[in-house]
């Protein structure tokens, strides 16, 4: 666990965690395949996000690139962007029962370690909100979070940031220490634009070396060296 913060990581005010790969891992495919009935319907034939960046990326930003990819114009899919989120969701709606998530080791135990220490809990994902709340849901940890910032209205995952920072000090105090919590490289340089302290955590598709690389002021392997299991 290489360190550079200023204080315990158990001893900031709030937090913003990244869902997929930092808290969960989804082994269902529903938000993938909402993506691809969006892009299909868009396009009129068969789209996927074969060749897209999905990692560390927003939901809308994954449409652009997947549209981008497959050479649908921006004028087409742009004007009809509030329609397509709403079909995703509505989609990821109908097909809940099938969400599956499995939580990631110690990830319970540190967010309740924080609550009891009286910090403000929330998430700063690339998920819009009516499908991340249904994976926190699903993840029986919902209940954990005091407020969100997601990609609804944003398209970069530093104005996510923003928004979720500037809710997580409305909630606590303009000078208020926040920590940032991701799986991805893209985590990493969001929260250093949002001047940020950020640990990185290698559960995801990234591992201890890649992420360390990206200079993150603490990289974990897992929350198991947070909070080890007694
Ligand atoms: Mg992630």
């Amino acid at each position: 666990m290489h360190e550079n913060l200023a204080r315990p990581w158990d001893e900031f005010d709030a937090y913003l965690f990244d869902i997929d790969g930092t808290l969960i891992h989804c082994t269902d495919a529903v938000h993938y395949f909402a993506f691809c009935d969006v892009l299909s319907s868009t396009a009129g034939h068969a789209l996927n996000l074969d060749g897209v960046t999905a990692h560390g990326n927003t939901d809308i930003g994954i449409l652009r690139d997947a549209f981008a990819h497959a050479g649908v114009a921006e004028d087409i899919w742009r004007p009809q962007l509030p329609q397509l989120l709403e079909r995703m969701c509505g989609f990821v709606d109908e097909k809940r029962d099938e969400l599956c998530t499995t939580v990631l080791p110690q990830v319970k135990e540190v967010l309740l370690h924080l609550r009891e220490r009286g910090a403000k809990l929330g998430v700063a994902t690339g998920n819009l909100e009516r499908i991340g709340k249904r994976k926190l849901q699903t993840a029986g940890l919902i209940q954990m979070f005091d407020f969100g910032g997601w990609s609804d209205s944003f398209e970069s995952r530093e104005d996510v940031f923003r928004a979720a920072l500037n809710r997580a000090h409305s909630l606590t105090s303009p000078e208020a220490a926040i920590l940032v919590i991701g799986d991805t490289p893209a985590d990493v340089k969001a929260a250093k634009r949002n001047q940020l302290p950020i640990m990185a955590v290698a559960t995801g598709i990234y591992s201890f070396e890649e992420l360390s690389g990206c200079d993150p002021n603490v990289c974990v392997r897992s929350f198991q060296d947070l909070l080890p299991v007694v």
